[in-house]
């Protein structure tokens, strides 16, 4: 395909979506089964019914994937409408949406406050893959890490996310995707796992998710429930830039997949590359890994590792590498690193990321290199940003056509 053929308005104009009708109100969304039944019981609701009501409440919420409170068919029509009253399930508004050559899709969510604040927006990615298809999920408005190469980075930090705006990024996503059953499915039919658009999730979008825990593990834990999203705690990967402390209490409360960016091997090189090695160097973040629940060769933890041009890239570099996993069950994912307007980083050599890779795997580990996805709508890694900061369009247009020009071919 030609650059000009790449520019064509499918690829690039985003959609506007939904419409921005607020509400307000508290959301039943994101609630554990505790928290739902403490706030049935506050509005009202009699002791004896209110397992019953979590129970129906949580099936169409998270099974049926319902965001209107009429569609509640076996919840009569007065609990209907204390509901209403009292809550919402509505799901974030749409600003964009972009589909990418690639098939990549990017969202940009908005969310009202709940209670005091301002709306913020943030971005989701999804990717399908031959058999599978992975959403990446944001925990964060901005990121308060710098990392040096990170988009995301050199936003400041707006706010952390609600347990509900997390899970309404894989329920607005099944939602797109057609994922939910329809109306006309009957009743207590079962829903195969199977087949589904949205089959893993990554906690891999905006921000560290170990800097916002219990929002991010309420909503894990949600959407691994085997009642309802049904998501297995294998197919949810967080990645982490390196909080020890709570790399520990996610292996113990979770049970998800992990997933460290390393990016380089040497404290010195890291502590510039991820400037939170200065607090928790390799050795301790090595320890934490090695402690990991349930690791073995079966469920491996990801190593992702950036490729930068001249800095983290040669083979005396990959060789440390190796050194450094000695005794963890491990995978490396090498990304060719994703440019940004403003970047002062390159992308390794193609033959340098091929020969790095090459080396890792002699030395048994598997190494895909990943796949630059989503790069001409700015949804691969690293590249996502949003709300205050954003590009002006003139700008971002200017540079997708020359992301396109550049790698139309990725
Ligand atoms: N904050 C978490 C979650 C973000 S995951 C973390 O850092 O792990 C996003 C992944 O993309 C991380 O491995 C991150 O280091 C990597 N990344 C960031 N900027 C990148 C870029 N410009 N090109 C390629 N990968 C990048
Ligand atoms: Fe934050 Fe992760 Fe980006 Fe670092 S790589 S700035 S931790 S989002």
């Amino acid at each position: 395909m030609t650059a000009m053929e790449a520019l064509s308005p499918a690829a690039l104009k985003p959609m506007a979506v939904s419409p921005a009708m607020f509400d307000t109100k508290p959301s039943l969304i994101g609630l554990s089964r505790e928290e739902l039944a403490k706030a049935l019981v506050e509005k009202g609701i009699a002791e004896r019914q209110v397992k019953m009501r979590v129970q129906q409440i949580w099936h169409w919420l998270y099974v049926r994937g319902i965001s209107d409170f009429d569609d509640m068919l076996n919840v009569s029509k007065d609990l209907r409408e204390l509901l209403r009253t009292h809550f919402t399930i509505q799901r974030p508004e749409i600003v964009e949406e972009q589909i990418s050559n690639d098939g990549t899709r990017k969202w940009l969510l908005r969310f009202p406050p709940r209670g005091a604040g301002r709306p913020v927006e943030i971005e989701t990615v999804y990717i399908p893959e031959e058999g599978r298809g992975t959403l990446c999920v944001s925990s964060q408005v901005g990121c308060t890490l710098t990392c040096d190469f990170c988009h995301t980075g050199t936003q400041r930090l707006v706010r952390n996310l609600t347990a509900e705006e997390i899970l309404s990024q894989l329920l607005l996503a099944r939602d797109r995707l057609g994922d939910f059953p329809d109306r006309n499915t009957p009743q207590g039919a079962i829903v195969p796992a199977e087949g589904r658009k949205v089959s893993n999730m990554v906690m891999m979008g905006m921000g560290e998710p170990l800097y916002n825990f219990e929002n991010v593990k309420t909503a894990l834990l949600i959407a691994s429930d085997g009642d309802g999203l049904a998501l297995s705690k294998r197919r949810i990967t967080l990645s982490t830039s390196g909080v020890v402390p709570e790399i520990y209490r996610t292996g113990a409360e979770t049970g998800v997949m992990l997933a460290i960016s390393l990016h380089a091997v040497r404290d010195d090189l890291r502590d510039h590359l991820v400037p939170i090695n200065k607090k928790f160097p390799l050795k301790q973040l090595m320890e934490a890994c090695r402690a990991y629940p349930g690791v073995s060769n079966a469920r491996r933890i990801t190593f992702e590792y950036v490729m930068l041009k001249g800095v983290n890239d040669s083979l005396a570099d990959a060789r440390d590498l190796i050194k450094l996993l000695k005794g963890v069950p491990a995978k490396i994912n090498l990304i060719p690193f994703n440019p940004w307007p403003g970047s002062k980083y390159e992308c390794s050599d193609w033959e340098t990321i091929e020969a790095f890779a090459e080396f890792i795997n002699q030395a048994g580990y598997a190494s895909p290199i990943r796949t630059p996805r989503g790069r001409d709508i700015l949804a691969a890694c690293g590249q996502l940003k949003s709300d205050s900061e954003r590009m002006r369009k003139t700008d971002r247009l200017a540079f997708e056509a020359m992301m396109i020009a550049n790698h139309g071919e990725d």
